[in-house]
């Protein structure tokens, strides 16, 4: 089938390239110019395991190609997915819905009749419907569906070609079968559909996230009194998570979540539950955001305690930038925003990413970067574990010792292997235990 990806960010790229490995001859669509110089030349504007593969696979089988113009992409095709980006609205806490609104005003004047307008961005409930309307006014016999993106970055070419399950909210029956011809394969190889309205797929995608950011704020929380009453969180976590109804999958205390997702779907869910009368169903969802931004607060503070009362004067050494592992974006980086505190402290700080650095330097001048550990960490009076990159559990830390003033450690991941780095010398404090005492 042929379709257009309207938006080639993170979601939008990615799903451009596996829609045309499944097959699909495809389109990929961006109002910036350079981005799409970039993807023509077959590199990838964002870092995602095998995603240069893919597109240079299927731009040279000349199944994808890129182009900025709207106009060329609703002439070119019956289905469009709209991945523009949904942020928090510079003025509140709804969702900024500019973008997705601009595409479909300048899809709808070209559309070819008949035409599938289909969301993938993340939505208040109720945006289909309204565009729905808005389509239906302006292009007769044309309709908008919804089919909400459940990518993880860091893994997101996998999870767009195996999806755990495939929601798709449609006003026609005609729609569904669009939608289910378009992901055959997929559905031939046993994923899930659920085929349902469009109000319940948009739903379907915010409480999703509701629910790993609650589970997430929960055990921070939970870490947070470990912490008041001497108790340990990681192993409360882990044995909480052995209960199969519970789950150990998002059960692990630290600095909590970030990027370009939970922290603004959340606050939009709570925004658009008020509009409709039902503010006071999602009320948890603000303490959910408290406290995650309180792990913040938390590391900086344990910090500073760890340093003897303030960073002035101090060499950091900070391991990650990214919002999480696997992926180059530093959106509401929870990382970039202790280095970022340390900084202001008056600490000397060097950060170290595999991936993340040329955006983190551009949100964060202030900090020295490297893609040396050793170099971050040189004469550090503290290292700070704050992105879990599989890459720092595998560092030799009896070597790491050796370059640093003092082998003194925060892991706010609770990722590395405490007795590991102990046996090379090192102190080693959490966020919920940790030794004070360490910096007289
Ligand atoms: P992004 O910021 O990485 O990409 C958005 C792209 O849209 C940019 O390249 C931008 O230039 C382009 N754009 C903006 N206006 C445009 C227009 N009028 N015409 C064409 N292109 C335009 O965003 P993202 O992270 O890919 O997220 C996209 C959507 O998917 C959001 O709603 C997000 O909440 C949702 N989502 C994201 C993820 C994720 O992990 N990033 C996962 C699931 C869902």
């Amino acid at each position: 089938m042929r379709l257009t990806v309207i938006g080639t960010g993170y979601v939008g790229t990615v799903h451009a390239a596996c829609m045309a490995d499944l097959g699909h001859d495809v389109l990929g669509i961006d109002v910036d110019a350079d981005r799409i110089a970039t993807l023509s030349a077959g590199r990838p504007p964002v870092h995602e395991a095998g995603l240069s593969d893919l597109l240079a696979r299927n731009i040279s089988a000349g199944r994808l190609r890129f182009t900025t113009s709207l106009a060329a992409g609703a002439r070119f095709a019956d289905v469009h997915f709209v991945c523009v980006g949904t942020p928090q609205r510079p003025d509140g806490k709804e969702a900024d819905l500019r973008y997705v609104d601009a595409v479909v005003d300048g899809l709808v004047p070209h559309l070819r009749p008949g035409a599938l307008i289909v969301g993938k961005s993340t939505v208040p409930v109720g945006t289909a419907a309204r565009l729905g309307r808005r389509v239906a006014a302006a292009a007769p016999g044309c309709e908008v569906a919804w089919n909400p993106e459940f990518l993880r970055e860091g893994s997101a070419v996998h999870d767009t070609l195996h999806p755990e399950r495939l929601v798709v909210g449609t006003f026609s029956r005609r729609a569904d079968a669009v939608l289910r011809e378009l992901y055959g394969p997929m559905l031939r190889a046993g994923v899930p559909y659920f085929g349902t309205d469009p109000a319940t797929a948009e739903l379907v995608k915010v409480a999703a996230n509701s629910f790993l950011a609650t589970k997430i704020s929960f055990i921070n929380a939970m870490s947070e009194v470990c912490e008041a009453a001497g108790a340990d969180a990681a192993l409360l976590a882990r044995a909480i998570g052995a209960d199969s109804r519970i789950g150990p999958l998002f059960l692990e205390p630290g600095l909590g979540f970030g990027g370009s997702c939970f922290p603004k779907d959340i606050r939009a869910f709570a925004a658009r539950a008020e509009e409709l009368g039902a503010g006071d169903s999602v009320v948890f969802l603000h303490e959910v955001d408290r406290i995650n931004t309180r792990q913040r607060r938390r590391t900086v503070e344990l910090a500073r305690r760890l340093l003897g009362g303030s960073f002035a004067g101090h060499r950091v050494g900070v391991l990650g930038a990214a919002f999480k592992p696997g992926s180059d974006d530093v959106r509401d980086s929870p990382a970039l925003e202790v280095a970022a505190a340390v900084r202001a402290g008056g600490a000397s700080v060097r950060v170290h990413d595999p991936e993340a650095l040329d955006n983190a330097r551009a949100v964060l001048p202030e900090v020295t970067y490297t893609l040396d550990v050793p170099k971050a960490c040189e004469d550090a009076d503290l290292v700070l574990h704050l992105t879990p990159w599989p890459h720092y559990a595998r560092l030799d830390p009896a070597a790491l010792a050796y370059v640093v003033r003092r082998p003194l450690l925060l892991d706010a991941r609770g990722a590395l292997d405490a007795e590991a780095w102990r046996a090379g010398g090192w102190t080693v404090n959490t966020l919920d235990r940790y030794e004070t005492e360490a910096a007289s």
